[in-house]
């Protein structure tokens, strides 16, 4: 706390002393809280991904600012939930974070689990399929094959995000789609 002090007291005296320059720093942080959108998520339908869950959230986080996924039960719009579906997993949602998330479960014994709801999670940040990309892309998906484990979206994926996100709430949603993850091995 009394470092957090001392380095805004330096800022202080830095703002007083270039008033200019000032109005422009003041500005700045203002802005880039503002377009900071929240997404709370369910893990509650999902017990046994919950750390893959939020492991692939948080490497998200890292990823985007323009939108952030915070794990609370209550008033969540986007809950993740597990079974068995012979079509594979599944993102049901209107890509602005609402909807549900499936994880199938002989999916998620053959593929990377993190991977796995990364890429759901994904198509919830509003993210299309690519399963031709290579295995640095996140919507690759099952494309490069149960091998690939990466469960971070590249750079082009990440900046898509943030401009997806860049009007924060009020960027308009569409109505809710549901997009299955096959299998390539069937
Ligand atoms: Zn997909």
């Amino acid at each position: 706390m009394s470092r957090k002090f001392v380095l805004s007291g330096a800022v202080a005296l830095a703002l007083a002393a270039a008033p200019l320059s000032g109005a422009v720093a003041v500005a700045a942080p203002a802005q880039s809280a503002a377009a900071t959108t929240t997404v709370y998520y369910s893990t509650s339908g999902a017990p046994s991904f919950r750390a893959a869950i939020n492991a692939g959230a948080a490497n998200w986080n890292r990823a985007v600012t323009n939108v952030k996924l915070v794990e609370r039960s209550s008033g969540a719009t986007l809950r993740y939930t597990e079974g068995n579906d012979p079509r594979g997993s599944y993102a049901q949602t209107d890509g602005h974070g609402h909807g549900t998330i499936f994880i199938d479960y002989s999916q998620a014994q053959q593929y990377d689990n993190t991977r796995i709801t990364a890429h759901e999670t994904g198509h919830a940040l509003g993210l299309p399929d690519h399963y031709s990309g290579p295995c640095s892309e996140l919507m690759s998906g099952g494309g490069p094959g149960p091998s690939c484990r990466n469960a971070n979206p590249n750079s082009q994926e990440a900046s898509r995000v943030q401009r997806l996100w860049a009007n924060g709430l009020s960027a308009v949603s569409g109505p809710q789609q549901r997009i299955y993850d096959h299998s390539p091995v069937g």
